[in-house]
């Protein structure tokens, strides 16, 4: 055993060992790998969630067998399009972001995968989406929820999700490690606070199960009991 990269914990992927585990699991399609290289191109591709998670969270959807979805934080379209590929054909997403810019973006994508029927667009703070379908009585007809948009709303965006998702189903959400910054004493970034307390809260939270994955920076999974 290479001793530089064992620990009593999850084995610490070095640059060498993550490109390994890519090449011999990574199954990106071309559309995706044209949409991360636009998004390079003309982007911040920090924002883009990884492929591998995007393939964990396709295996997700598919164990879960999902239909409709929630999708906080579009973007250029990465996670949205890898899960409208791993949805069935009368699937739905219901995809929130703010900026029409990069949707737009999004939708070429989205359109030249052959998914975007399956995904409804709504531009504007994803919080007031989520009340309105609420009021629409939406309520517990999703199956899974991934939270990746603005992280001070994280809370929210928490307990909206899991009135709207059914008993059994999930809710996935990024970047809960924060870059490290959830173990740095002297960080007081406001988005570092807000999800300190809510990996606290969700630890607490009996309406769930609990797991999260070291998969890039920390997702959450809280299944609704
Ligand atoms: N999931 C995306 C992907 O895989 O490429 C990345 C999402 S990016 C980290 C966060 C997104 O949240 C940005 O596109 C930003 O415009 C959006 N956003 C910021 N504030 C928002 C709000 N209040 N409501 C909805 N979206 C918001
Ligand atoms: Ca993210």
């Amino acid at each position: 055993m290479n001793g530089d990269i064992m620990t009593n914990k999850t084995v610490f992927l070095n640059n060498e060992l993550y490109q390994y585990m890519l090449s011999v699991s990574l199954r990106e399609p071309q559309v995706l790998q044209d949409l991360r290289e636009k998004t390079a191109q003309d982007y911040n591709l920090r924002m883009q969630i990884g492929s591998e998670q995007g393939q964990f969270m396709q295996m997700l959807l598919k164990l879960m067998r999902a239909k409709r979805t929630i999708e906080l934080g579009v973007f250029t379209g990465y996670s949205t399009l890898a899960t409208a590929l791993a949805l069935p054909k009368d699937g739905y997403i219901l995809a929130c972001d703010t900026n029409a810019e990069t949707t737009e973006v999004a939708r070429k994508f989205w359109r030249q995968a052959g998914v975007e029927h399956k995904i409804d667009v709504r531009i504007g703070p994803a919080l007031d989406t989520l009340k309105e379908i609420m009021a629409g009585s939406e309520e517990n007809t999703y199956d899974f929820a991934f939270i990746d948009a603005d992280k001070s709303a994280y809370d929210d965006y928490y307990e909206a999700c899991l009135q709207l998702i059914k008993p059994g189903g999930l809710i996935a959400i990024d970047n809960v490690f924060q870059s490290g910054g959830v173990i740095e004493p002297e960080n007081t970034k406001q988005a570092v606070k807000v999800i300190k307390n809510l990996n606290e809260k969700i630890l607490r939270d009996q309406r769930v199960d609990l797991s999260i994955v070291p998969i890039r920076d920390g997702l959450t999974l809280a299944r609704k009991k």
